[in-house]
């Protein structure tokens, strides 16, 4: 299933003049270009990361509780993945497209390796709905706090004892406990303090376009921003090297299009078409 690039100009022309949202949904695809290995695909980070289990046993709460320094051991090492990577051109073109569009602009990300903020998205108009590596919480939630990513992974190559030089240093300022990745693990809510669920939904409800970037529809939320997005007939997108959960739908609607090929190819196009429109009718 593939169609055509032309099929966007219209679309924003349209969402632009209804003064609606013009919205990205991004997941691990678009991370992946730049070298950050997938979750779930065959050379995924779960088969680097995790031999022993599998990614919905061990990145869950539960797991965590009996065995933190398991899961820390992981996450130290996926943070090394993310330092050693760049933000690649569908970033940059997704942070050139906010500057063009200012507060009709909005970012909704799967990844939790703040490539969208080192390529220029704002924080304000980019909701990271599964956490960020960057920061960290109390794992006993005694307060609300969120605290900045308190270990140093600058050394390389990465050493696993790292965790236990720096167990001091993982545990909360207030009680004591180990602190947890301010990330959302399989077996917990969304929700809007941590997650901005909320605000994802409500930029759902003011979408007038949906591009799908990256990302197979495997986890509830970003299923329900499309549902609704698609329930107030916003047109909708779906850029991905393969089909997916997404695809089906989108491709019977009158409103949609798939587009197949590398965001990091097609994002920067998106970009100057969008740039002509902006320049061509002074939306
Ligand atoms: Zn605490």
């Amino acid at each position: 299933m593939k169609q055509t690039l032309e099929k966007i100009k219209p679309l924003l022309a349209k969402t632009l003049s209804q003064n609606k949202l013009v919205t990205f949904l991004t997941g691990a695809g678009v991370s992946a270009e730049s070298g950050v290995p997938t979750y779930r695909g065959s050379d995924g980070i779960w088969v680097e990361g995790t031999r022993n289990y599998k990614p919905q046993d061990f990145a869950t709460l539960k797991f965590f509780k009996n065995n933190p320094a398991e899961v820390w051991k992981f996450m130290l090492y996926r943070k090394t993945t993310f330092r050693d990577v760049q933000p690649n051109a569908g970033h940059i073109a997704l942070a050139n497209i906010e500057q063009l569009l200012q507060d009709r602009f909005r970012l909704i990300t799967q990844n939790i390796d703040r490539l969208h903020h080192r390529a220029g998205n704002s924080s304000s108009r980019t909701y990271e709905i599964h956490g960020s590596l960057e920061t960290v919480r109390c794992s006993e939630e005694c307060s609300n706090e969120i605290y900045p990513f308190p270990i140093d992974v600058s050394e390389a190559p990465y050493d696993a004892s790292l965790v236990e030089k720096s167990w001091e240093v993982l545990k909360c300022l207030h009680c004591g406990s180990i602190t947890r990745p301010n990330v959302l693990m399989f077996d917990e809510y969304y929700d809007e303090r941590l997650y901005k669920m909320e605000s994802a939904i409500e930029t759902a409800l003011n979408t007038g376009i949906l591009f799908i970037v990256g990302t197979s529809g495997a986890t509830n939320l970003p299923n329900h921003i499309a549902s609704t997005a698609r329930f107030k007939e916003s047109s909708i997108v779906d850029i991905n090297l393969e089909d997916n959960d997404f695809t089906a739908e989108v491709a019977d609607d009158p409103n949609g299009l798939v587009l197949r090929g590398k965001s990091g190819e097609i994002l920067p196009k998106i970009e100057q078409i969008l740039r002509e429109l902006l320049e061509s009718e002074n939306l």
